[in-house]
């Protein structure tokens, strides 16, 4: 398996507070993967530790096999679209696709100027004066023209409205499906992410609850319903991540090791929203299910 990010008990640090740590994963080649979680738990550092704008307090970050930070020339392959995808508004798309193209080496200004054509995004006003989900496309058109073959988006969706979100997320499925990049996307919309994405890692509270592919999560993980659980074993079962009980009943949420078989307990399949809740709701942060777009 072809490996383009890996961290390896990453960490960094504001003051005594660490804002990611003891961070180990890989992303495998080709997939589309989430980076969920919610406000503050680590997501943006992680991006930024993965891109070479931050530099690790503690463990290592290699993307391609390589230490991002001070790594000019591997910055090549990666596209990176910050959070509010930050541009310079005075300056029109066609002036940006221009500018990329001083930038960086493999530019692909056709590309650019394809999408945005295709988009109906005007090539000749500020940047600025676009709307939100113009401005958006007009960030990803540019982080694809670098033709990445790793392309990080920092909440690429949030200030986008369902329709303009929805666009959004297909146009960047069909752009990177053609040229096989590895995605890697962050967003507090699970909804979204569960239609588009094949890999999950999950952070809470600066450390990774989850990190594995959307099909063995959800294939791995079950909803029990049965009498009262008193805590002991459950055949087949090899964690309750979340439980939930009433005097006579409890819910549980499990990570299983094989089929459960014993009769007492009426076992339901799970979606990838289900497992990641159950595993955001076990860290210290609280969240609501409305925080996280899905509907109460
Ligand atoms: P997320 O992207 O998941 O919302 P961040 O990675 O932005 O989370 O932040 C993780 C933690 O690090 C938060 O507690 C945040 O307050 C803290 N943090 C992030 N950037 C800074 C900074 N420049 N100075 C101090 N603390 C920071």
């Amino acid at each position: 398996m072809d490996v383009v990010l890996e961290a390896d008990r990453l960490g960094k640090r504001y003051g005594r507070t660490w804002a990611l740590r003891d961070c180990s994963l890989h992303l495998p080649a080709g997939r589309i993967a989430a980076l969920v979680g919610p406000n503050g738990a680590g997501k943006s550092t992680l991006l930024h530790l993965a891109v070479g704008l931050l530099k690790p307090d503690a463990g290592a970050v290699r993307v391609f096999g390589r230490s991002p930070y001070g790594d000019t020339e591997g910055l090549a392959d990666i596209g990176f679209v910050a959070q509010d995808t930050p541009l310079y508004g005075d300056f029109t798309a066609a002036e940006l696709v221009i500018a990329g193209g001083k930038l960086n080496r493999r530019w692909d200004a056709g590309l650019a100027r394809n999408r945005l054509a295709q988009l109906g995004i005007p090539p000749d006003r500020p940047v600025g004066k676009l709307s939100g989900g113009q401005r958006a496309q007009v960030a990803l058109a540019l982080a694809l023209a670098k033709r990445p073959r790793l392309l990080l988006l920092d909440e690429p969706v949030a200030s986008l409205d369902p329709l303009a979100r929805r666009e959004f997320l297909q146009s960047l499925m069909g752009s990177v499906a053609d040229a096989g990049t590895t995605v890697l996307l962050s967003s507090h919309l699970l909804a979204d992410l569960e239609r588009i994405c094949d890999y999950l890692i999950v952070l809470n509270a600066a450390q990774v609850q989850l990190a594995d592919s959307a099909d063995d999560l959800v294939a791995g993980h079950r909803q029990l319903i049965g009498p009262r659980h008193d805590g002991g074993p459950i055949g087949g079962v090899a964690a309750i991540v979340r439980a939930s009980h009433t005097d006579r009943q409890s819910t549980l949420l499990v990570r299983t090791d094989g089929p459960v078989t014993d009769p007492a307990w009426t076992v339901r399949e799970v979606g990838l929203e289900d497992v990641i809740l159950a595993y955001l709701a076990d860290g210290s942060t609280q969240t609501s299910h409305d925080e996280w777009g899905v509907p109460a």
